[in-house]
C-alpha cells in the first residue's frame, strides 16, 4: 500500500490519502505520479509563481529499497522558467528518507502566511517558522534545521537566496550539494514562503518477494559492476570523463554555441581534474558512486558535473579548474541552476558586444551574485535567457541549452526539441550513442526518431521507478521489470515498463498543450538552424529538425503534434483531455 501526504501551506493542514495499485501500474511513481496528479489537480493556466501551483516530490516503488542507485527523488511543478510541466532529480538519500516516512510523495499546495519549514515524519507535519533560516544559504539553513535534537538524521531540501528571490532558474539544495537543479523549482518553493522541507523517516520499505528480490539486486549489481561505464569511468572520473570526447567531436558547446571547439578543455577536464580528487561518495545504495570530492588552490566542492564545466566553463570562455569550483559551491549555497545561470551569462556577455571579455571570471562569479539577489543586471537576467535576451538565447522552451551542440547529432537535436521540459539531454540520452560510444553515426537520420522516442519512454519509466539513469548503461527494461514486479507484487513485462513510459510522456504532453504550446515549440534555437560549427571535426553542420513529422508519426500524433484520441485510449488516459483542454 502507497500514500501520499499531501499539505496545504496556507491553512497549515495536512491529509494522506492511499495510492491504488491501478495508478501505480500506470503511472509507477516519481515522475509518473506527479504527472499524473499535476494532471488531475492542478487547473490549466496556472501562474508557476502563484499559490495555486503544487509542488511535488516523489519517490518511486523501488525507492529506499536495496535496489541499485535508488535512493533518487523527483521534483515536480508548473515551471516558472518554461511554463511546462516539470520535474527535475535529485540524488542522495532524500527519496529513502520519504519512503521510510511512509510516502510515495508529499503534495505541497497554497502558500504559507509566514517563512515557513516543514519537518515531515511518519502521520506528523510540523509546520516550523523559517524567519531566522531567511537569507542563509543552503548549507547553513542544512545544518541549523539538523541541530534539533532528533533531527540530525534527517533529509534537508532547502532554496537558498535565489529560491527566495525567485529567480526563474533557482534550484532545491540537497545535502548542500545535490540539486532538483532544473526549472526554477526553487523559486516555485520561494513562491510558497517555503524555505525547506526535512523529512525524517525512520520505517522499513515492505517488498513483495523479498527473497527473490534481493537476488535479482545481487545480479543487477554485477552487471554494474561488469560494465565499463559503471563499473569504471564513473566510478574514477565521475560525468567529466565526457568533457574530451565532446570536445574531440567539436561538439563542445563554447561561447554562447558560437564553437564547438574549446581550446581550454584540457585544462577543465577529468584528466586535469583528477588530480585534485580528494575522495568519492555516492547517493544511498549506489555502488558506482559518481561524487568526486575536489579540491583546488584550497577550496573544496563536490558535485563538480561535467554540465557545469561545460556551461560555466567552455560556454562563458573560462578555463579555470580553480574558478569553476568557485562558481560550483556559489550556485550549490545560493541555489542556481549551473546549466540556465551559464546559459543566460553566455547570452549576456555576447549581447555586450565586447564590453565584456569572454573568460572573464571574476564577472561571471559577480553576475552569479547579482542573478541571485536580483541586483543591478541581476535582475534581468534572473527571468532567464530566453526572457531576458530572447536574440541570444539558446534554449528550447525556454530552458537553456546542455553541453551537446545539436548542430552536429541529429539525435540530439529531435531530443532537445521534444523533450516536455524543454531543452534536455536527460531525457532521452541519445548523445551516448552518437557522441560518446559512436555506435550510431550521428550525422544520419536513418532511425533516430524511433531510437529518440525509445529512450523518451524508457527513460519516462526509470524517472519513476525512480532509479538513477546511470544504472542504465548495463541494466536492460527486463531488468527493471523484474525489480519492479518483485518490489511491487503487481506484475511488469519489460513491454508494460516502456508502455507506462509512453503514457507518462503523452500525459505531460497533453498537459503542456493545454497550457498553450503547440508543434511551434518544438523548435531548435534560430542560430543553430542558421549558422554553422565554424572550426573543428564538426565543422559546417546546422541543426535541423527533418525527422520531426517522423517523429510525430510514430508517437501516433497527428502532423500538428497532437497525441490523436486514439493514441490517448490505447494508452487508457483519453479521460485526461478533458480535465486539461
Ligand atoms: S551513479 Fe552517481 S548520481 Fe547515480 S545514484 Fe550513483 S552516485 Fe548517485
Amino acid at each position: 500500500m502507497y500514500n501520499v501526504l499531501w499539505i496545504d501551506l496556507t491553512d497549515e493542514d495536512f491529509w494522506e490519502e492511499e495510492v491504488d495499485d491501478a495508478l501505480v501500474r500506470d503511472f509507477i511513481g516519481g515522475k509518473g505520479l506527479a504527472a499524473r496528479l499535476l494532471c488531475e489537480h492542478l487547473p490549466p493556466r496556472v501562474e508557476p509563481l502563484s499559490p495555486g501551483n503544487l509542488l511535488i516530490f516523489a519517490a518511486g516503488p523501488l525507492t529506499g529499497t536495496p535496489a541499485p542507485s535508488s535512493g533518487r527523488a523527483s521534483a515536480s511543478a508548473k515551471s516558472p522558467l518554461t511554463g511546462t510541466i516539470f520535474e527535475s532529480h535529485c540524488g542522495g538519500r532524500i527519496g529513502y528518507h520519504l519512503r521510510r516516512a511512509g510516502y510515495l510523495a508529499v503534495v505541497i499546495s497554497g502558500r504559507a502566511e509566514q517563512k515557513t519549514l516543514l519537518r515531515i515524519s511518519r502521520g506528523k507535519v510540523e509546520f516550523e517558522s523559517a524567519a531566522r533560516l531567511w537569507g542563509r544559504g543552503t548549507r547553513e539553513t542544512e545544518r541549523e534545521i539538523k541541530q534539533k535534537p532528533g533531527w540530525g538524521r534527517c533529509s534537508v531540501a532547502c532554496i537558498g537566496i535565489a529560491g527566495e528571490r525567485l529567480v526563474r532558474f533557482a534550484s532545491i539544495i540537497h545535502e548542500g550539494h545535490r540539486a532538483f537543479g532544473r526549472g526554477g523549482l526553487g523559486a516555485v518553493m520561494g513562491s510558497k514562503n517555503l524555505k525547506a522541507l526535512a523529512i525524517r523517516g525512520e520505517g522499513s520499505v515492505e517488498l513483495a518477494r523479498p527473497e527473490e528480490f534481493k537476488r535479482k539486486v545481487r545480479e543487477c549489481h554485477a552487471k554494474l559492476a561488469e560494465h565499463p561505464t559503471t563499473g569504471k569511468v564513473l566510478k574514477l572520473y565521475g560525468t567529466p570523463n565526457v568533457l574530451a570526447k565532446v570536445n574531440y567531436a567539436g561538439l563542445l558547446p563554447t561561447r554562447n554555441f558560437s564553437e564547438g571547439v574549446f581550446e581550454g578543455a584540457d585544462e577543465i577536464s577529468a584528466e586535469a581534474l583528477a588530480k585534485h580528487i580528494r575522495g568519492s561518495y555516492g547517493c544511498y545504495v549506489c555502488a558506482i558512486r559518481c561524487g568526486k570530492v575536489v579540491e583546488v588552490g584550497g577550496v573544496r566542492t563536490t558535485s563538480l558535473e561535467y554540465e557545469t564545466l561545460f556551461a560555466l566553463g567552455a560556454n562563458v570562455g573560462v578555463a579555470n579548474l580553480r574558478w569553476l569550483v568557485e562558481f560550483n559551491e556559489l550556485c550549490n549555497d545560493l541555489g542556481m541552476d549551473t546549466i540556465s545561470a551559464g546559459g543566460t551569462i553566455a547570452a549576456y556577455i555576447e549581447s555586450r558586444q565586447g564590453a565584456i571579455a569572454w573568460g572573464d571570471a571574476e564577472r561571471v562569479y559577480a553576475l552569479l551574485e547579482d542573478i541571485a539577489h536580483r541586483r543591478g543586471e541581476g535582475e534581468a537576467l534572473a527571468e532567464g535567457s530566453a526572457r531576458a535576451l530572447p536574440e541570444y538565447s539558446v534554449s528550447v522552451k525556454g530552458l537553456e541549452l546542455p553541453g551537446y551542440d545539436p548542430r552536429g547529432a541529429r539525435g540530439v537535436a529531435l531530443a532537445y526539441a521534444t523533450s516536455n521540459r524543454g531543452a534536455c539531454h536527460l531525457r532521452a540520452p541519445v548523445y551516448i550513442e552518437e557522441i560518446l560510444t559512436q555506435s550510431v553515426d550521428r550525422r544520419s537520420r536513418e532511425g533516430k526518431a524511433a531510437l529518440v522516442k525509445q529512450l523518451q519512454d524508457l527513460h519516462s519509466a526509470l524517472d519513476s521507478l525512480i532509479l538513477c539513469k546511470f544504472t542504465a548503461r548495463a541494466l536492460t527494461a527486463e531488468d527493471y521489470a523484474e525489480l519492479l514486479s518483485l518490489a511491487t507484487g503487481i506484475e511488469f513485462t519489460a513491454e508494460d515498463l516502456v508502455t507506462a513510459g509512453e503514457r507518462i510522456f503523452n500525459l505531460e504532453r497533453v498537459f503542456n498543450l493545454g497550457e498553450g504550446l503547440s508543434s511551434k515549440d518544438d523548435a531548435l534555437p534560430e542560430r543553430l538552424l542558421t549558422q554553422p560549427i565554424p572550426e573543428g571535426p564538426s565543422r559546417g553542420m546546422r541543426a535541423e529538425l527533418e525527422i520531426l513529422e517522423e517523429y510525430y508519426r510514430l508517437r501516433g500524433w497527428s502532423s500538428a503534434g497532437v497525441p490523436t484520441r486514439e493514441k490517448l485510449r490505447q494508452l487508457g488516459i483519453d479521460y485526461i483531455l478533458r480535465a486539461r483542454s
